[in-house]
């Protein structure tokens, strides 16, 4: 025997029934953006290394450390995406998407960071995203948020907290940057090394430390909401308002400033206390300036991303994920000329009730592992077919949930009877994973 391939650290598969749970949320997510006008954005899972730097920025963790960077064959530098904000505007930017329009945009797939695994964090993740383009008032700011509200309520997924600040214009945040340096630079002896570096190049990011013992320092620093230019201090008035009159609950955090830096104005986080150290499900932000940065016409952005791993482990954990239907019949042939007759049955039956969940028994066995395999499909009856019904032109339905007792059903009234079992709702309950 050959040695086998180990799969890749951080890099997971995604196995049943557990996928059950993740098409439940992708599907349930998805219709909640449609509603809202959404339309899907498929893009590529890499780009030009170039891209993520220029719009995440280069002194942040995710380009600094956590990019699957390599050469391809031509010696171009690329990179696996660590997200997708970045690649929706250069698609946009190359085909023309923001010429005076406005786009409501949606996105679902992996995305790669090289960072520590642990619970909650892999090295390849899945986000769904939305984009909103062309908007540039804070009516669009509450949608979006409105959106990520209404998919926890489909998922009856309760208990996460909105978490909400505002990062100012570029001018605003500039004076409030110089004060934040004046103020970490009195108490240098106090920051650690990666806060330090932070100071010459980034100091905002200071205030998104993960080390605890930072956190007494930075919650004496100066506030940001403090210091916003009028307009977007308005903006971020007119967005509470929204939120206000529309029962959406939020905490101001004055020092949420996310981890990228194409950010301004309003940002804000989903977040929960049931997963350890990983809190954030859902995270977003303004990002006006991001557009031309990548060489578009000045054009007001936003948008946010949720995590699909930690929100399956929530609603794994509460149990909200309905049990997938089982199938409504199981056809099982005994004996060599049934099992020649019974995948043309099958496919005839298909093909006249296209609802039908069926499933054939294949792999032979004896006609007590059959049953039992029937049994265990969760299919609420077996279609029994062997000599005798061949040459009757019948087959025996036997139900497997329940007390009623076999019967022997014509081949030409059995679409029928499968019929009435589709359009029952049908739906025979496998237990709960
Ligand atoms: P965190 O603070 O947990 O590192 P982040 O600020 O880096 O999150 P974003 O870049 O805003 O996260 O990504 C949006 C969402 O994607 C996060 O809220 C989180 O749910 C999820 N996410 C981010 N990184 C990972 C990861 N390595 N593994 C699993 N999910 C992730
Ligand atoms: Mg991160």
């Amino acid at each position: 025997m050959s040695q086998s391939v180990n799969s890749i650290r951080g890099i997971n598969d995604i196995l049943p029934p557990e996928s059950a749970a993740w098409q439940w949320l992708e599907a349930a997510a998805r219709g909640v953006l449609q509603s809202y006008g959404y339309a899907e954005i498929r893009l590529p899972i890499m780009e030009r290394t170039e891209l993520f730097a220029r719009s995440i920025g280069e002194v942040t963790d995710i380009v600094e450390k956590e990019m699957y960077t390599f050469d391809d064959r031509n010696g171009d530098s690329l990179s696996l995406r660590p997200e997708a904000t970045a690649s929706c505007v250069r698609a946009g930017i190359t085909h023309g998407l923001f010429h005076n329009q406005q786009q409501r945009l949606w996105y679902a797939g992996p995305m790669f960071r090289y960072e520590r695994p642990q619970k909650g964090r892999y090295r390849q993740f899945h986000q769904m995203g939305a984009e909103a383009f062309g908007f540039a008032g804070p009516d669009i700011d509450a949608e979006l948020i409105f959106v990520s509200a209404r998919i926890w309520k489909q998922l009856g997924l309760k208990g996460l907290e909105l978490e909400l600040n505002s990062l100012g214009s570029s001018e605003s945040r500039g004076r409030y940057r110089e004060l934040l340096v004046t103020f970490f630079n009195d108490r240098y002896q106090d920051l650690d090394e990666d806060s330090r570096r932070r100071l010459l190049q980034n100091p905002l990011r200071i205030l998104d430390s993960k080390n605890p013992e930072m956190a007494n320092l930075v919650a004496e620093a100066p506030v940001i909401t403090e210091h916003l230019d009028d307009e977007s201090a308005e903006h971020f008035a007119a967005l509470r308002a929204m939120l206000d009159a529309s029962g959406v609950e939020y905490k101001l955090n004055p020092r949420l400033v996310r981890g990228l830096d194409y950010y301004n104005r309003t940002v804000f986080e989903w977040v929960t206390d049931r997963l350890g150290a990983q809190s954030a499900v859902c995270s977003g932000g303004r990002y006006d300036g991001l557009v031309e940065q990548l060489g578009g016409r000045p054009t007001p952005a936003i948008g946010w991303a949720l995590g699909i791993e930690r929100l399956v482990e929530l609603i794994r954990g509460d149990s909200l994920v309905p049990a997938p239907a089982g199938p409504h019949a199981y056809i099982v042939p005994l004996g060599e000329a049934a099992e020649k007759r019974a995948p043309a049955l099958a496919e005839s039956l298909r093909d006249q009730l296209p609802e039908l969940r069926l499933h054939m028994h294949c792999g032979g066995g004896g006609m007590r592992s059959r049953m039992k395999r029937a049994d265990r499909s969760g299919a609420l009856c077996a279609l029994i077919i062997g000599d005798d019904e061949l040459a009757s032109s019948t087959v025996v339905l036997k139900p497997l949930r329940g007390q009623r007792d076999q019967e022997i059903v014509a081949l030409e009234e059995l679409q029928s009877r499968l019929a009435g079992l589709c359009n029952d709702g049908g739906a025979s309950k496998l237990k709960t994973y």
